[in-house]
């Protein structure tokens, strides 16, 4: 999964390599499942949501530029796997999660692995989480209509919110990062994620 998905589509950063070599996939699918849980696409999870392609993972982790000081907030905790490896790279992680069942099966997952440093509160992310704040990277890992502001204001200096938006069936993966009073952003590539549902985000499942 690592040389031909990851590192052939351009990704080379070692501590990511690493961590992604080291954190067991099969144990983030649902049972019966984990024949494919290294396949180059997103698998079923339950609850209509699912875990993201290996390689999505990857870049995101990659463009939240970690060094392994950051203060990190995830929207979409999901199977608990982008939560894990943001674990592995980063000091904290706080991972949004609105369906309680996910959020309780990723707690025991986190908790098996011994991965103390990430923490799963059960709510609507699409306010982020200003407990914790400010944030040097802030991962929406479910696609939102246009990028919340609440979001944000809720990144440190030079933090960085990666999220795609647009449509419910096709977004933009987006960079945004704080530069003093203002915001750059930058357009990565085309993605499928499973709608942000939220106050900020779309309203309900069609
Ligand atoms: N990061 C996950 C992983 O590694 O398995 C994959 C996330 S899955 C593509 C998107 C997740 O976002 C789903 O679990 C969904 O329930 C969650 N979600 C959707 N809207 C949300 C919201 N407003 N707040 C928190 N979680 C939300």
């Amino acid at each position: 999964m690592v040389r031909w998905q990851i590192e052939q589509r351009g990704l080379h950063n070692t501590r990511l390599l690493a961590a992604l070599r080291e954190l067991p996939r099969h144990l983030f699918v649902q049972p019966g499942d984990e024949s494919f849980a290294y396949y180059d696409e997103p698998l079923p999870i339950g609850y209509r949501q699912t875990i993201s392609q290996p390689y999505i993972t990857a870049l995101m982790t990659s463009l939240a530029e970690l060094e392994g000081e950051e203060t990190v907030l995830e929207i979409g905790t999901g199977s608990g796997y982008q939560a894990a490896l943001l674990g592995m790279l980063a000091k904290d992680v706080i991972s949004i999660e609105r369906i309680p069942e996910l959020a309780e099966r990723a707690r025991k997952k986190l908790a098996d692995l011994d991965i103390t440093n990430v923490e799963v509160v059960v709510g609507d992310g699409t306010a982020g989480y200003s407990p914790g704040a400010p944030y040097q990277a802030i991962l929406v890992t479910a696609a939102a209509p246009s990028v919340p502001s609440v979001l944000l204001e809720q990144l440190s200096e030079s933090g960085r919110l990666i999220i795609p938006t647009g449509s419910r069936s096709v977004q933009q993966l987006q960079v945004w990062q704080r530069c003093g009073d203002h915001f750059d952003s930058e357009d990565i590539l085309p993605v499928v994620f499973v709608p942000l549902l939220g106050e900020y985000g779309w309203k309900e499942n069609p």
